[in-house]
């Protein structure tokens, strides 16, 4: 199988209050996150008394048929889709998870990475608790088990106050739907109405498929906890730095998505204004990778004045689990997916846009492809700053040794793509066109300023040895 040569998404989740057709409802808003996670996907329902979930590994498609979501009944329900970031891609690690406590049942789903979970299940291991999976969620079920608070209202403030790092949530009880955000704000959560049913998303793009109304964001460090006498807003954690992850408007996030206040398409596109300002190239024409660099390209195009066009089409249809023919052939993988358009490349100078090099195995396939079909330049853009370092807060990444960046000078990059000129957004630039500053994101994988679960020293140790 050839190795993914992005960042991976983290987690969708989904949450329903009151609908006769609940599973459905959360089957129909997790086909609209699938972007966000495809080797698993989950639902748990309830009718008020018995809990039924149903998980397995592959698309939400190939998961849920008719048969399956018959066998989820009630008016609430809560979904998962999952590509592994703690905890390695088994059944097991599928969510929702869920456990019967003295209380009641109870079922959650998580996106984000804690960063101190391992101390946590340490510590709790040694009480006694047994784990069922090796996900990082899990503990923040068991410390829900284990507070001494009567109601979900004082456990869950009481359990998320131990755990740090990022976390959306979505919990489900026989008669309450709850979602929270940690204080940080690291990855988003909203809440939608359908008429009388109320709606949790990582995403708006699953709110339209719905034709939902957008009520508002969960807010960083917030509970909203939803039952019989409506929404009600918990804020139980003082105020944090903001670090909302730069990166969902780079990539993870559906370009028709609104996400903490401006459409992701649109952001996209100022990411490629910006580009064109930095880093300006004399071409013929501006083409995008798809469909990662789209926005961008357009940006691009729209601000430098050179025509945009598509000189690379995709074949969407190539699934996960691509495996090449034979070990002994390589630059099939690039091929199967992207093939080059001879009639927009051959004899131009060519700006190629994309969101992000991880280990510039890719990048450099296309280079090559490009100029195979005749291009006279390839100039690379990439409408973000260089990734040098992993995220530790719900995304998956290689090891800092992979990444390009961090062993690598542009100049460097550039001749190993072979390229005629690669320009990269700086961090600025990428933050004011993302609508904010150092204020409001996350940009630990460009700068290595991990602001959460790492003192200086520790980044320090890291910057000098890699991990
Ligand atoms: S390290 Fe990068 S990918 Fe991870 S949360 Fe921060 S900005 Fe997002």
């Amino acid at each position: 199988m050839t190795k993914p040569d992005k960042f991976h998404d983290e987690c969708g989740i989904f949450g329903v209050y009151d609908h006769p057709e609940a599973a459905n409802l959360a089957y129909l808003g997790l086909y609209a996150l699938q972007h966000r996670g495809q080797e698993s996907a989950g639902i748990a329902a309830t009718d008020g008394r018995a809990f039924h979930v149903e998980r397995a590994m592959g698309w939400v498609s190939d998961v849920f048929g008719p048969e399956r979501l018959r066998r989820l009944p009630g008016r609430l329900a809560i979904g998962h889709v999952r590509y592994s970031t703690a905890g390695s891609s088994t059944l097991r690690n599928a969510q929702p998870i869920h456990a019967t406590f003295a209380r009641a049942p109870i079922a959650l789903a998580h996106n984000g990475n804690l960063v101190n979970a391992a101390s946590l299940r340490e510590e709790l291991e040694g009480t006694g608790a047994i784990f069922q999976s090796t996900s990082d969620s899990e503990v923040i079920l068991h410390l829900l088990a284990r507070s001494d608070r009567q109601t979900l209202e004082r456990a869950l403030p009481h359990a998320l106050g131990r755990v740090t790092g990022a976390y959306s949530l979505v919990i489900l009880t026989p008669d309450t739907l709850v979602g929270c955000r940690d204080p940080h704000g690291f990855r988003p959560l909203v809440v939608g109405r359908l008429r009388g049913t109320w709606l949790l998303a990582s995403e708006t793009c699953a709110l339209d498929l719905l034709e939902a109304e957008y009520v508002r964001d969960v807010e960083p460090g917030e509970i909203v906890i939803i039952d019989r006498g409506g929404l009600r807003s918990l804020k139980p954690f003082p105020p944090r730095r903001l670090l909302q992850c730069v990166f969902e408007y780079i990539y993870f996030a559906r370009p028709d998505s609104t996400l903490w206040g401006q459409n992701v398409y649109h952001v996209r596109k100022a990411l490629g204004h910006r580009l064109a300002e930095e880093h300006p190239a004399e071409a013929d024409v501006v083409v995008p990778v798809p469909d990662s660099g789209l926005g961008a390209a357009l940006g691009f195009a729209e601000r430098s004045g050179i025509p945009f066009d598509l000189g690379l089409i995709r074949n969407h249809y190539v699934g996960r689990t691509f495996i090449e023919p034979r070990q002994g052939i390589r630059h099939f993988g690039v091929r199967v997916k992207l093939n080059p358009m001879r009639e927009t490349l051959d004899g131009r100078r060519v700006v190629v846009v994309d969101d992000s090099i991880v280990r510039g195995t890719t990048s450099r396939k296309i280079v090559k492809m490009i100029r195979s079909a005749g291009a006279r330049a390839v100039h690379v853009r990439i409408s973000s700053p260089p990734i040098q370092w992993p995220c530790y807060y719900g995304i998956d990444t290689p090891t800092r040794k992979e990444l390009i960046a961090s062993s690598h000078r542009v100049e460097e990059i550039r001749r190993y793509l072979g390229a005629d000129s690669v320009g990269y957004l700086s961090l600025d630039g990428m933050l004011k066109a993302a609508g904010g500053d150092e204020s409001r994101f996350c940009h630990a994988c460009f700068t290595g300023a991990y602001q959460v679960g790492f003192p200086r020293e520790e980044t320090a140790q890291l910057a000098l040895f890699g991990d």
